[in-house]
């Protein structure tokens, strides 16, 4: 496999923090926000099911780290 990642001053393994890739927080924002819908389809379950086992503090972490991304590219 290609490690496109490698070069990047991000970290795709983090969520949150100062190396966090802007990728994996919004991806794991995008979980929380939409893990009702989530949760109902079979295909996206076991992401739902990863989701729901973060502690409300990660889940504080990754919902303020996304919205600070998206504020900082213009976004809402
Ligand atoms: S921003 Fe994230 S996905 Fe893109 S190269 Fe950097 S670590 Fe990888």
């Amino acid at each position: 496999m290609s490690n496109y990642c490698a070069g990047c001053r991000y970290d795709p393994a983090q969520r949150t923090g100062p190396k966090a890739c802007p990728f994996t927080a919004l991806y794991w924002d995008f979980l929380l926000r939409h893990d009702a819908m989530l949760a109902n389809n079979p295909r996206t379950a076991m992401q739902a099911r990863h989701a729901a086992r973060l502690t409300p503090a990660q889940r504080r972490d990754i919902t303020d780290h996304a919205a600070r991304f998206r504020a900082a590219i213009g976004g809402t």
